[in-house]
């Protein structure tokens, strides 16, 4: 952290905001003011010059012709690839995702390269995952369940220098290329560097906020369990709601993509 105010940068609403992810930003500076950590949300649009000294980043979903400008917008500036290179945490949700990888191809299968800092690519499913999804964390300092909405025609697929986030419970996460066989295990999301990315919308730090201190510890330098515990009764009610629902009702079927 630069100074004494923790700066959580929100990238490119404007085409990145359709799915509510602008909320995840609004979660770490909650979570921050409520220890008594001073912190403000610089919101980066499209017009805008990406700062590279943000102490930490966050970036939404999109459809397909709002996610190519955005797409567009992270190739010509290089801001974001510079405070990665600097190891401040990125959070990227869904279309952001696909994004950071190597390339990807919408549902009108036209092929968009990407920033190629997460070692991934993504192809249409060909359907769409819509739907509850709960993953168990794969990484260390990560011990709760996670629990999200996933709502995605994309599957991405990770190379060697990309971890996943979590192991599917239940919901779909990366998902499954078109004639391939589903995965023994399937995977939601990729860890690589400061970088943490997964498909969960929700916002997904209002339903995991272990995953929000994650994130701050990160920024500031210090372990998770350094940051004075927070008791807020009405989160442990909407995990409780959300993990049952994922749990006990049917994931709802995967969609014939309205886009392709
Ligand atoms: N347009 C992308 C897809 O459908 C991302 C969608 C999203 O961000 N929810 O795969």
């Amino acid at each position: 952290m630069s100074d004494s105010t923790l700066s959580i940068g929100v990238l490119l609403p404007e085409v990145l905001g359709t799915y509510g992810d602008t909320g995840n930003a609004v979660v770490l500076r909650e979570r921050a003011r409520r220890r008594g950590i001073d912190a403000t949300i610089v919101t980066v649009s499209l017009a805008d010059p990406i700062p590279s000294g943000l102490d930490i980043y966050t970036l939404g979903g999109g459809e397909d012709v709002a996610q190519s400008l955005a797409a567009s917008k992270l190739r010509d500036d290089d801001g974001l690839v510079r405070a990665v290179e600097a190891e401040h945490p990125l959070l990227a949700i869904c279309a952001s995702l696909q994004v950071l990888g190597h390339s990807y191809r919408d549902a009108r299968n036209v092929r968009v390269p990407g920033l190629g800092i997460l070692d991934v690519t993504t192809e249409p499913q060909g359907r769409r995952s819509i739907g509850e999804l709960i993953t168990e964390p794969l990484i260390e300092g990560l011990t709760q369940r996670l629990t999200g909405f996933e709502n995605h025609g994309g599957a991405t697929i990770l190379g060697p220098n990309a971890r996943p986030l979590g192991a599917v419970i239940s919901g779909s996460g990366n998902g499954v290329l078109p004639g391939d066989p589903a995965p023994a295990t399937p995977v939601d999301g990729v860890v690589q560097g400061s970088i943490i990315a997964t498909y969960m919308h929700g916002p997904v730090l209002a339903r995991n906020p272990e995953l929000a201190d994650y994130l701050i510890a990160q920024a500031m330098g210090i372990s998770p369990t350094d940051l004075k515990e927070l008791n807020i009764p009405s989160i442990d009610a909407l995990r409780r709601e959300r993990l049952d629902a994922g749990l006990t009702s049917p994931t709802t079927p995967a969609k014939e993509d309205p886009h392709a």
